[in-house]
């Protein structure tokens, strides 16, 4: 069973931290729902059958609700089990609630980022604290039963005390999963150019290692599984969208920029939305794509598994291969890695602080 990925990459103004890719053209909305709609069109089969289907962004509350039931019908997969779509909180009323879930949308991602007014501002976020949580209350009343918010940390001035605060806020919305991201300087961003004139300050490692551990520590109090380094959720409630890019299920990516993997093949749109039209439209679309080699794919299990509570199974072949300078001196992720019963390799929460270097040295 397969995912299908829309990508849809507008929104209404660019934050301050963000380096998707997305456009601020709102007028070009239409013409791109129609060429999305003729890429489903032409790819259906690639996909198979369907388990779940993620409309992100970008803003895909920026379209109109029956732009979004256009999609979905489009895929047209009665058995999907998860339908989720990622919603900003300043697009949110009780009329299109209803109606993006009247259009097949079952699982919302509501990117609340923060509780507090003066840093959703700092970040340039375009809605405040007040419009989160009332999101969040009139999708319950809409009857969504499996929301998800995500949740920033170590932000410029954000203090524990208020980080706290926010993490309370967000058990007492009673949602049933919780993303949760430390802010990220990427290159050319708004809030990269402030820190490098010095207008802005980054919360140092130890801070932010501690905002990520009280995080875990009190979710996990909270009765939520910690199944992936950002992710968390109450029993039952483990995004399987984003779950099948961790453990290697094949998923079709729709529209510009969207990644598209069909083992062994990954195949891309370009990021460009003239590009995007002008080739679905006149049947000349080049999709990037490589094939990935079984090194390629021994990599990815561990960049990917690693994330997850899960880990990664070391198999015999594994084993060896790795074994060669790799794995071999496993003691050296003393503290850091742990080799469950059942042969599994696992992060510990030290590791988590430092996943990207136990990745990089474990990569072959
Ligand atoms: S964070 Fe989301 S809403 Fe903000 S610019 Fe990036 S894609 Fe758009």
């Amino acid at each position: 069973m397969a995912g299908v990925y829309i990508h849809i990459p507008f929104c209404v103004r660019r934050c301050a931290y963000c380096d998707f890719f997305s456009t601020t053209l709102l007028e070009r909305r239409e013409a791109y729902v129609e060429t999305v709609l003729k890429e489903i069109e032409k790819r259906r089969e690639e996909a198979g059958a369907i388990r779940t289907i993620y409309i992100g962004g970008g803003t895909p509350s920026t379209l109109e609700a029956s732009h979004i039931r256009r999609m979905i019908e489009a895929i047209g997969a009665p058995d999907a089990t998860e339908v989720t779509m990622e919603l900003n909180p300043g697009d949110a009323s009780a009329e299109y609630l209803k109606a993006i879930r009247e259009a097949g949308v079952n699982r919302l991602s509501i990117g609340i980022q923060s509780f507090q007014d003066e840093l959703l501002r700092l970040i340039g976020r375009r809605h405040n604290a007040a419009q989160a949580i009332k999101a969040v209350r009139m999708a319950q009343e809409a009857g969504f039963e499996n929301l998800s918010i995500d949740l920033m940390y170590a932000l410029p001035t954000q203090t524990m005390a208020r980080w706290k605060e926010d993490i309370e806020t967000a058990l007492g919305l009673k949602v049933q999963h919780i993303s949760s991201y430390g802010l990220m300087y990427e290159d050319g961003t708004a809030m990269t150019k402030r820190l490098e004139k010095g207008e802005i300050e980054a919360v140092d490692e130890e801070t932010e290692n501690a905002m990520y551990d009280t995080l875990c520590q009190r979710l996990k109090e909270a009765g939520f599984v910690h199944y992936e380094v950002s992710n968390f959720a109450l029993p039952g409630y483990e995004a399987q969208h984003n779950s099948s890019y961790w453990d290697g299920t094949p998923y079709v990516g729709i529209g510009a920029g969207a990644h598209s993997y069909l083992p062994p093949a990954r195949s891309w749109n370009p990021s460009d939305l003239n590009a995007y039209i002008q080739g679905i439209e006149g049947g000349s679309l080049v999709r990037e794509s490589e094939t990935l080699s079984e090194k390629d794919m021994y990599n990815e299990r561990i960049m990917l598994g690693l994330r997850t509570s899960k880990g990664i199974r070391l198999d015999d072949t594994q084993r060896s291969r790795a074994g060669r300078g790799q794995v071999a001196g496993l003691d050296r992720f003393s503290g850091l890695l742990r080799l469950t019963e059942d042969g599994r390799l696992v992060a510990t929460q030290e590791g988590l602080h430092v996943l990207n270097r136990i990745i990089e040295e474990l990569m072959i």
